[in-house]
Parts: C-alpha cells; structure tokens; sequence
C-alpha cells in the first residue's frame, strides 16, 4: 500500500492487543483492532460506524496518540510516530483534538469555563495573557454561546452547552484533525442535531479533517463524507457513504441498516429528520 500524501493522520495495518485474563492462569490476548488501515483528510468527514465493542474508541485512541498500536505504523502529518513520548504526545496535539461522549471527562467540575479555554493555551505556550483572552472569546462564539458562560462552572450548563464548551476546547490549538467519539450520544435528543450541525459548520468553516465515531448508523449518514463499518476490530466496509448504506456489499453493513428501520424508506442522501434548532 502506497503512503497517502495527503493524509493529516492515517493508520496502516494497525492492530490493538490487549492482554485479557479469562482465568487465573490463562492469559488471553484480545485484538481490540485487526489490521485497521484508514487516512483522516482535510475537510472531509470520516464516519465510524458499528456495534458496541467493535473497536471504534480504541480506533479513536490510536488517532489521538493516547494509545500506542501493537503492530502497523501510524502517520501524523505525514510522519511516522514510533514512540510515543511527551514531546510527540505534545506534537501531535498540535495536529489532533478529541471531543468525547461525555462533555464531563474533557471539563474540570471545579473549573471555570474560561480557564479550562485557556489551560490548552498554557500548557502549549501559545501567545501572551491579551491574545489568549481574545482567543478564549473568539472560541467561545465559534461554538455560539454567549460570552457569560465564560464565567460559569460546567455544573451551571445543560449538556448541550457542555458539549459546546468541550468542542471550544477541542478547538484552542487550532488542531487540523478533530476526532468526536460519541459525541450526540449522552445528549438529549432534541439539541443532538445542533451538535452535529455544529461540528459539521465547524469542519467547513475551518477545513478540519474530522472523524466522526458513533454506534447510530443515522448519526454517521448525516455527517459523513466516507464511512467505515466495523465488527470485531476490523473495518468491514469503506466508501463514500451513499455507496457503504446505499448499496452495502456486506452482510453486517446490511444487517446494522436493518437495525434502523427508518433507513429503509429514505434514501442516502436524504436529511434525517430532527428537531429543528
Ligand atoms: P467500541 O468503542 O466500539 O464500543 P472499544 O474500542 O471500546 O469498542 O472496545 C473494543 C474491544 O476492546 C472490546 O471488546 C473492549 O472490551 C476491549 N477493550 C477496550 N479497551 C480495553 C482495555 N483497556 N483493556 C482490555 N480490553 C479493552
Ligand atoms: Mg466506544
């Protein structure tokens, strides 16, 4: 396989152990990803769809840099990443954010809302105390709050405004890849769709390569550009994706489309309906 030029992150045969113990003295080896090979572009959205314990946060984890593959390289920018240090951690959160199911994990309860903006700034030394307070601004209106949730702890914001503060976060180092596992899941359905539209907005205002994970094969048909179907660690099926859900080649795809009855009547490109905003 050739190395994708242009590619902000790829994986290439990448595989996750993890070390299991069934019993006391019978150690198990679980592949969590089983030559997983995929690559992140600019301002396209990459949806990541399958069953529960598929793979896809451990997929999630590998583009992040937070977790090391097992065997198969890793490419950030174009460079390969063998070990996994503080400074290529740092580097590479320069080039990649995460936004995670739970606003909660990415936000300090105790801290307010502009410091846990600004901290990303800090820890990576970026401008001086005038330019992060206007960047701090800046982000907080890119993700449309108004400025006095800048003073709030995360405990005084519903959940949708949680995940908009996480995404601001997300947004701070200005990466070129942002990497959403679950992010609509813990959320109220009625404000799902302004997240989804936000980060799609978002992606097209700042031409980020995004990768949008999710086990809800509706949530990935409305964002995605590409999508790629997993089950078992493996990716089963990629395309573009009115091809992967409009004409499936493999059963399991068939079988998650089955799961979602709705589907069945609307065609790929169709808006989902969702509650207007
Ligand atoms: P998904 O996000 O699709 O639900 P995960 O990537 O979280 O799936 O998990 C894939 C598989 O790897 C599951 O069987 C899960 O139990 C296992 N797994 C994930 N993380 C660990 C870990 N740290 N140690 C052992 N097994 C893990
Ligand atoms: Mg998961």
């Amino acid at each position: 396989m050739n190395k994708d030029i242009d590619a902000l992150i790829e994986l290439r045969n990448v595989c996750v152990d993890f070390r299991v113990r069934s019993s006391l003295f019978s150690p198990v080896v679980l592949r969590a990803l089983d030559h997983v090979s995929l690559a992140v572009h600019r301002g396209r959205t990459l949806g990541v769809v399958g069953e529960s314990g598929s793979g896809k946060s451990t997929a999630a984890k590998v583009l992040i840099g937070l977790l090391a593959p097992s065997s198969g390289q890793i490419f950030f920018a174009g460079e390969e990443v063998r070990n996994f240090d503080a400074r290529t951690r740092k580097r590479i959160g320069r080039v990649v954010s995460v936004v995670f199911q739970d606003p909660a994990t990415a936000l300090n309860a105790r801290m307010l809302v502009r410091d846990a903006l600004i901290d990303p700034l800090q820890v990576h030394g970026i401008g001086d105390e005038q330019s992060r307070i206007r960047r701090v601004s800046d982000l907080i209106s890119m993700v449309g709050l108004p400025k006095s949730v800048l003073d709030a702890i995360p405990a005084q914001l519903s959940g949708g405004q949680r995940q908009r503060v996480a995404i601001a976060r997300a947004l701070a180092l200005e990466p070129q890849v942002i990497v959403a596992d679950e992010p609509t899941s813990a959320l109220d359905v009625s404000v799902r769709a302004q997240i989804l539209n936000l980060l799609q907005d978002l992606k097209r205002e700042l031409d980020l390569g995004m990768v949008f994970i999710s086990h809800d094969i509706q949530t990935v048909r409305h964002i995605s550009d590409d999508i790629a179907v997993m089950h078992r660690g493996k990716i089963v099926e990629f395309g573009p994706g009115a091809q992967v859900l409009g004409s499936p080649s493999q059963d399991y795809t068939r079988t998650l489309l089955a799961a979602a009855p709705s589907l069945l009547h609307a065609g790929p490109t169709d808006t989902p309906s969702s509650p207007s905003s």
